[in-house]
């Protein structure tokens, strides 16, 4: 299985790889070279945005390492790739702080850009 996937890869990048996870992949073509509102972070999303920060406060990733931090972004657990099924379902979101977001996030990504997990 590995060594089909791997092979895969290079003709299917990612899309494959990550099914046994719920997603689609972090693509990084989609988003670069767009505005947040093109991306889909339009006012719907800010007004989302906000009232899900007001019920989830504190940074999860923080909050795992036993510290409490206040939560300043919405993160997409999966990588939505503009599909709106990812993009709206809290249950794919999680509070992050902007310092995690920023660092652990992008690690993730590139981790899972790797790795293909
Ligand atoms: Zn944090």
């Amino acid at each position: 299985m590995e060594c089909g996937v791997a092979r895969l890869k290079t003709l299917r990048p990612r899309l494959v790889l990550q099914s046994n996870r719920l997603t689609v992949a972090a693509e990084p073509s989609w988003r670069s070279g767009k505005t947040s509102t093109q991306r889909g972070y339009g006012y719907r999303w800010q007004q989302a945005r906000e009232r899900y920060l007001l019920d989830n406060p504190l940074c999860v990733y923080c909050a795992r390492k036993g510290m409490t931090t206040a939560a300043s972004v919405v993160d997409h657990i999966v990588a939505h790739q503009g599909n709106p099924d990812l993009f709206w379902n809290q249950a794919n979101w999680q509070a992050l702080c902007k310092p995690c977001h920023d660092s652990e996030k992008q690690r993730e990504e590139a981790a899972a850009g790797q790795r293909g997990r």
